[in-house]
């Protein structure tokens, strides 16, 4: 089997060569351990973080070893109580074809849905953005929501949410007309509007010409400030992202508005959804009725075989993905 280690700290947009994909020796199954042969694996954006030696909430990845992330598998072998041949788990150690670990450190899925929904939309990516509406925006019937990568795994779910939730008017921003429409058209939301095709701040004053209530951040930077400026009083930023920085090498400047918070009493706040897992629970039953009813739909893009997992990983940053990119090994 194959995995895929860091082999230099990316500076700037990271390249094949920050990358190389080997054949892994695959330890013996200990006491208490599994092996999985993962089905799925993510790429996500944190990740581009733990790609820098910078310390955050992560740990650093480290150069020379396979990387690791969300995966979902079957069970190959067990030497573990709870656990059994053919059971489907999820973990971390994903950017592998197969893992030995730690059965406590593996949670076993019901095989019901598709190991892929574990990674999106009943895993990480969905409680983010239930977590992120619910306490961080504490969204109220009736707001007005913005989010920002509308077309993405949370920022899909988000829009979605906000509407199951109560929320009055949905806004989107996502990077291609398609993305546009599928948000509007597939998945309810009220407008959206590509934001590479004009500024954000007329964009959103034109759907949202009387403000916004609340604004669920998942890129930083131009969307952030226009949000700002188009909050109403008493409005909430939830950060949950700022993937429009996370490939600069210079500090970008910040919004130039914050002291629009002090005139609409705005509160901005970032969050970890690592923060969150109590709401793990209540999260999965509320979103098992919403994917039941129809009023939360998740589209995945596929990207096949370990050895274009890098490409995957690029191609989030690049936004080749509409809903979560999952790596289909
Ligand atoms: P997505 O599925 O949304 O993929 C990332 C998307 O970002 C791309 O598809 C692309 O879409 C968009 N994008 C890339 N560059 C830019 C840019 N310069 N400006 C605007 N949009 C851009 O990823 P996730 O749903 O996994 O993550 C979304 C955000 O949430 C990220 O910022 C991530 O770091 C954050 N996050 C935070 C968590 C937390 O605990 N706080 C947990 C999980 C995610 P497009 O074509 O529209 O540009």
């Amino acid at each position: 089997p194959r995995e895929v280690r860091l082999v230099s700290r990316p500076v700037g947009w990271p390249t094949h060569a920050d990358f190389e994909v080997v054949e892994s020796c695959v330890p013996e199954v200990g006491d208490g351990q599994i092996r999985v042969r993962n089905t799925v694996m993510s790429v996500d954006p944190y990740m581009r973080g733990r790609m820098s030696a910078a310390k955050s909430y992560a740990d650093p990845y480290v150069i020379g070893e396979a990387m690791t992330g969300g995966a979902v598998g079957v069970v190959e072998e067990s030497r573990a109580d709870g656990f059994a041949v053919g059971d489907h788990v999820l973990h971390g150690l994903g950017w592998r074809e197969v893992a030995v670990l730690d059965a406590a450190s593996a949670r076993r899925v019901d095989a019901a849905a598709p190991d892929s929904a574990y990674l999106g939309v009943l895993g990480m990516t969905g409680l983010t953005a239930y977590a992120g509406l619910t306490r961080i925006a504490a969204l109220q019937p009736g707001d007005v929501v913005f989010v920002s990568g509308a077309a993405g795994a949370v920022g899909s779910a988000v829009g979605q949410i906000a509407k199951a939730l109560g929320a009055s008017r949905v806004i989107g921003s996502a990077g291609s007309p398609e993305k546009v429409r599928h948000v509007v058209e597939d998945l309810g939301f009220d407008a959206a509007f590509d934001y590479k095709a004009a500024p954000v701040s007329g964009q959103l004053r034109e759907a949202a010409p009387d403000g916004i209530d609340v604004y669920f951040d998942n890129v930083g930077g131009e969307h952030l400030e226009a949000a700002i400026g188009s909050l109403r009083l008493a409005g909430r930023i939830a950060v949950c992202g700022m993937i429009s920085v996370y490939n600069d090498t210079e500090a970008a400047p910040g919004p130039r508005n914050l002291a629009r918070l002090i005139q609409t009493r705005g509160c901005i706040r970032g969050f970890l959804v690592g923060d969150h897992y109590d709401l793990a629970g209540e999260y999965a039953k509320r979103a098992a009725g919403w994917l039941a009813s129809g009023e939360l739909q998740s589209r995945e893009t596929f990207v096949d075989g370990i050895a274009h997992a890098v490409d995957a990983f690029l191609g989030v940053l690049r936004g080749e993905n509409t809903g979560k990119m999952i790596v289909r090994l």
